[in-house]
């Protein structure tokens, strides 16, 4: 079975991480608007994995 919440979660981690690699306005402490918004939506995907793990435990 094909997990798309994981996937997508992982893709967003990867995008996250690749953004922060080359982008010269993100730093340790502060993200550019792009930086932001990719790191929101790995911080969301990631909230939804991990309740879905803590679900599925039960
Ligand atoms: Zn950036």
């Amino acid at each position: 079975m094909a997990d798309d919440l994981y996937e997508r979660y992982q893709n967003a981690y990867a995008a996250h991480r690749s953004h922060h690699g080359t982008c010269t306005a993100c730093t340790d402490t502060e993200r550019c608007p792009e930086g932001q918004r990719l790191f929101e939506v790995f911080a969301r995907l990631q909230t939804a994995y991990l309740n879905r793990q803590r679900e599925q435990r039960r």
